[in-house]
């Protein structure tokens, strides 16, 4: 089984700096690995009018969806992207 860094994410979610936390993640995935600017926003465009959403967790699949939808392996557990 591999590590999830989302849910050791998940853990720390009260803590003041998580944004730093998602955002140095995001920035160390390797460029192959990151889907381009503009497929991001897209993915984050359509979390944002997702009744799933709460705040930045992904109440389908339990991720930060600003992480979840950087990857390109990733998806969107209800197929919305
Ligand atoms: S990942 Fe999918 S189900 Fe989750 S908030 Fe985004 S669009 Fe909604």
């Amino acid at each position: 089984m591999g590590f999830c860094r989302m849910c050791d994410i998940y853990k720390e979610a009260s803590d003041p700096k998580i944004r730093d936390q998602v955002k140095m993640l995001i920035e160390g995935m390797a460029s192959k690995e990151r889907v381009s600017d503009k497929e991001y926003a897209r993915r984050l465009d359509i979390c944002g009018l997702c009744d799933r959403l709460s705040g930045n967790t992904c109440l389908a699949c339990g991720c930060f969806v600003e992480l979840r939808a950087a990857g390109k392996a990733s998806h969107c557990s209800k197929k919305k992207w």
